[in-house]
């Protein structure tokens, strides 16, 4: 691991200060990615600012908007009754995520800004894109049975991680930002990019900016909805897909659908078309059949993950199915 120096924010200008202060800084709240990434000699700041100090704390409905501070634990977050009643597939991302160690150090924040779990890019020893720019992707003709179907570039197709990016993508979640020039706030969908011949950049984050606040409209998809994760061991391990999901049916007839999958696509995967095609249908399984097969539309199999097709088609028709109560 390479040294680094270390300092704590105590306000917001404390830490947007202490991060310009050097070239290579990097904030840390729970800092369960990055000091994995750090011993890895993957990640190498030279300088770590601490947040955790920062007011980005607990949740609150105002209105019909949730709004939780990027700094909320994710066990804390999962385990708030009104998340867990009114946003139950959020919740659920939330609880299915690493383990219960790991969700009482993480923060939401935190969660979004994970890195993937590729194994080339975490190996110095492999070429790897996202790592060293222009070295190479070992998965592409290597063993990519993890890796996505969707999103994908020959530069890069690891799959993003995070179960939680996936419920927000789905529930029309946005990302409150803030730097030394002002605030903004992204779409949760906007938020991840996609590798194209960058895949070294992964968000719109800019340096020095933080993640304050993630809020989400309450709807009725989203207390109507539920998170689906596929894994090899299911104690804890990451996605090998899964599928958040909303339904508002009345009288048989669906009127509005979200769905967003992980562990397939190189970011959260919204597939707009396939839900605008779903509204006005009779909520069955030829909907969420076809359902299905609009959201895999473009999906490209690679040597090891053909499987991964099938496999997301199902888990969509199986959530839906269920949240129809048919
Ligand atoms: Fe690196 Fe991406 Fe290729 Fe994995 S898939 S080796 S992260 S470039």
């Amino acid at each position: 691991m390479q040294p680094f120096t270390y300092s704590l924010a105590v306000s917001e200008s404390d830490a947007l200060k202490a991060f310009a202060g050097s070239a290579n800084s990097k904030y840390i709240a729970g800092g369960t990615t990055l000091l994995d990434l750090m011993k890895y000699d993957i990640e190498r700041p030279s300088h770590i600012v601490n947040i955790n100090s920062l007011l980005y704390k607990g949740y609150r409905l105002n209105g019909s908007i949730l709004e939780i501070g990027a700094l909320e634990l994710m066990s804390d977050a999962a385990e708030q009754a009104d998340i867990r009643r009114s946003f139950p597939a959020l919740s659920k991302s939330l609880l299915l995520a690493a383990s219960p160690q790991l969700r009482n150090m993480a923060t939401l924040g935190g969660n979004l800004m994970q890195r993937t779990r590729c194994t080339y890019f975490r190996d110095t020893a492999w070429p790897c894109n996202k790592r060293v720019p222009g070295s190479g992707c070992s998965a592409y003709h290597g063993f990519n049975r993890g890796h996505a179907i969707l999103g994908g570039s020959e530069h890069c197709i690891a799959v993003h991680p995070s179960d939680f990016a996936v419920a927000l993508a789905a529930f029309d979640g946005i990302i409150h930002l803030k730097s030394a020039k002002g605030e903004r706030q992204v779409k949760a969908t906007d938020f991840h990019l996609l590798p194209g011949n960058t895949p070294d950049k992964e968000t719109v984050l800019m340096p020095g900016e933080l993640i304050t606040m993630i809020s989400v409209p309450l709807t009725p998809c989203a207390l109507n909805s539920t998170y689906l994760k596929l894994r090899d061991r299911a104690s804890y391990a990451f996605a090998i897909t899964s599928v958040a999901a909303g339904l508002e049916v009345k009288n048989g007839i669906i009127q509005q659908v979200k769905i967003a999958l992980g562990g397939v696509a190189t970011k959260p995967w919204r597939s707009l078309p396939a839900e605008q095609a779903a509204i006005g249908s009779p909520a069955g399984k030829d909907a969420f059949l076809h359902l299905a097969d609009l959201a895999l539309d473009g999906a490209v199999p690679l040597s090891h993950n053909e499987f991964k097709i099938q496999l997301a088609k199902n888990a969509i028709v199986k959530t839906l199915t269920q949240l129809a109560a048919i």
